[in-house]
Order: C-alpha cells, then sequence, then structure tokens
C-alpha cells in the first residue's frame, strides 16, 4: 500500500531508554511506520552541544539502537541513520544560516532555557541547534515530523526558514514540513512529580531485568496522604495507579480503583502488581533485545545500511540546492 509521506524525527543518544521513552516518543515511532515512509536520526552532532564528555556516545547509541529495534523499528523500510554519518547536513546548515536571522535565535524558548541551564557553556552549536535541526528536516525532504510541545516552535522555526530559503533563491527545492501533533503523554518518574528522565534518576530502563524493574517500581511515591495500609487511598492521583492503566487488564484496574479507595488493597501489593504486569507486558521487548544485543555487527550494518540510504537522498536535495543558490 502506498504510504502517506515522508515522516522525520530525531532523538539524541541517550543510552538504554526508559519508559518515558518508550511511552512517548518509540511506540509512536514504531505506529508511524505503518503509514508513512520513516527516517529516524540519532542525532549525535546535537548531542555535542550539551555533553560533558563523548566517552559513552558510542556505546549510547549502541544501547538506543538496540531499544528502538527490539520496541519495533523495521530497518528494511525505515530508515534509521547516525546523524555524523551524513554530512551534507553540515553543508545545507551552513546555507540555511545566511538566511537565518541571529534575533529569532537568541529568542527561542529552548535557548533562553539552556542558557540557563549551562550558563558556562553557550556554544555556537547551542545557538544553531534549531538551524541543523531544520537543515536534518528539509534535507530529507520530510512531509511530516512528530513533535510534542516543547519542540513546536522549532518546526515553526523550520517552516520559516524554509521560506525565506526558497524566496531569497526564488526556488520549490525546500518542502515545508507540517508538524504532527501527537498527544504526548508525559510519564512521571518514580516520585510521581517530575517528569520520568535520566537526569533526575527517577526512571525504570525498559531493558532491565524483571528483579531490578520490581526494585524500582517498589520506590514508587503514591497517593502521599495515604500513610498506613489501612488509610483509603485516591487513585485519581496515585502515579502507579496511572501506569497499571497503561500495562494492566482493566479488571485488574477496576478492581485496584475500587479497593484502594476502601483501603482493600495496600499500595506494596497494587505495585507488585504492576511490576508483574510490566515485566510481562516487557517479556517479548527484552528477548528481542538480548537476541540483537549478542550481534553487535548485525546493530552497526543497520546503521551503515541506513547511512547510505539517508546519504543517497541527502546528496540529491544539496544538488538541487547548490543549483538553486547558483554556487559557482
Ligand atoms: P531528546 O533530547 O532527544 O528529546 P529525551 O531523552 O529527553 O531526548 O527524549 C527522547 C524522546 O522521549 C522525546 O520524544 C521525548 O518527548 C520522549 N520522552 C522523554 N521523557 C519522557 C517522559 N517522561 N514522558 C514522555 N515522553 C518522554
Amino acid at each position: 500500500m502506498a504510504k502517506k509521506g515522508r515522516v522525520f524525527s530525531g532523538a539524541r543518544p541517550t543510552g538504554r531508554q526508559h519508559l518515558g521513552n518508550y511511552l512517548g516518543a518509540i511506540q509512536n515511532y514504531v505506529a508511524l511506520q505503518d503509514d508513512y515512509d520513516c527516517v529516524y536520526c540519532i542525532v549525535d552532532v546535537h548531542a555535542l552541544t550539551t555533553v560533558e564528555t563523548t566517552q559513552d556516545l558510542r556505546q549510547n547509541t549502541f544501547e538506543m539502537t538496540l531499544d528502538w529495534l527490539a520496541a519495533g523499528i523495521r530497518p528494511e523500510e525505515t530508515i534509521l541513520f547516525v546523524q555524523s554519518h551524513v554530512p551534507q547536513v553540515m553543508e545545507l546548515h551552513a546555507y540555511l544560516s545566511m538566511v537565518t536571522q541571529f534575533g529569532k535565535l537568541t529568542d527561542l524558548p529552548t535557548f533562553k532555557e539552556k542558557v540557563r541551564q549551562q550558563p558556562d557553556n553557550v556554544n555556537y552549536g547551542l545557538l544553531g541547534y534549531p538551524v541543523l535541526m531544520a537543515a536534518g528536516i528539509v534535507l530529507y525532504k520530510s512531509d511530516i515530523v512528530p513533535v510534542g510541545i516543547d519542540q513546536a516552535p522549532h518546526l515553526e522555526f523550520t517552516r520559516e526558514l524554509v521560506r525565506s530559503f526558497n524566496h531569497r533563491y526564488n526556488t520549490k527545492v525546500l518542502i515545508e514540513p507540517q508538524a504532527k501533533h501527537t498527544e504526548i503523554l508525559k510519564v512521571l518518574g518514580l516520585d510521581g512529580k517530575e517528569k520520568m528522565g535520566k537526569s533526575l534518576n527517577n526512571h525504570i530502563e525498559i531493558a532491565s531485568t524483571p528483579e531490578e524493574t520490581t526494585k524500582r517500581v517498589r520506590e514508587m511515591v503514591t497517593d502521599p496522604a495515604r500513610q498506613r495500609k489501612t488509610d483509603a487511598g485516591n487513585p485519581d492521583i496515585c502515579n502507579v495507579f496511572t501506569m497499571h492503566k497503561i500495562f494492566s487488564a482493566q479488571e485488574e484496574v477496576d478492581m485496584i480503583n475500587v479497593e484502594c479507595r476502601r483501603a482493600g488493597i495496600g499500595c506494596v501489593d497494587c505495585k507488585l502488581r504492576y511490576a508483574a504486569n510490566l515485566n510481562k507486558n516487557l517479556a517479548p521487548f527484552r528477548a528481542k533485545r538480548a537476541e540483537l544485543a549478542a550481534n553487535p555487527n548485525y546493530i552497526q550494518d543497520i546503521l551503515h545500511d541506513g547511512g547510505n540510504r539517508a546519504r543517497a537522498i541527502a546528496e540529491q536535495t544539496m544538488i538541487e540546492v547548490r543549483e538553486a543558490i547558483q554556487l559557482p
């Protein structure tokens, strides 16, 4: 069946993925493959704007690739590759930067936030991040980019940049990508307050063993007002209940919803049930991952092949771009 267009998305190589990545991004990536030609990029160059050391970059890329493949990214149809393997993106970045107004970049909320986060390392790459991101998207003539709320200004910036470029060089070679607003589920960390993420160490890695998973689940914060097992709880404000709704059967969810409110089930029991269901749900993924991990050369081959396919598209776009600019 003909696909509806090309989707592009990039993610920094953050290593082993956590439940937030899995539910908030990876599952969407997997689903999009049914309807679109997908180009998924591990943006190692972007990562250089914030990392203090690059010693984990290769391992993190490997681990993330394993997670994505085991979760259902299909490398025969989807182009899965590493950003730096396609140097054309740096070239397009340079050309796009000439039609980018400095003030637009300094105004972006994401830039301001980074300045706050790393005041001692406000590097040029950080400022140019959205330009490089735009280059990556348009290089592959992407029609659709799945975006969450935080990335929406970047996509709008990309669209404006495309218009500026096409106008300046009186061309139509670059395509304005459309945002696909996916309902992003915000997965909370073990603390039940902050967004799950590695930096806060409030996460559960999907590749963990069942034992590690259960240990982490036991650390989860439930309804803070519920001090003792004999107190009634409120599932509506309990993160464990939220996760039950994702991973447990409806009957069990209904049972907990009733029993928690009348202290018929304790938090420990509730968490152990969640851990068991989560482990059961992730078992096929973990088995597949172990199988893939046993063959690191195969992973490298996939990224290599993805790089080749990405470069072919990228070079074609660059031929048109150089022509449009009338480079000598
Ligand atoms: P990046 O810089 O590439 O966004 P992250 O690791 O922060 O790196 O996120 C990768 C993807 O996972 C993004 O699409 C992000 O929205 C999603 N994600 C990360 N943490 C969560 C979370 N706690 N809940 C939902 N989605 C999340």
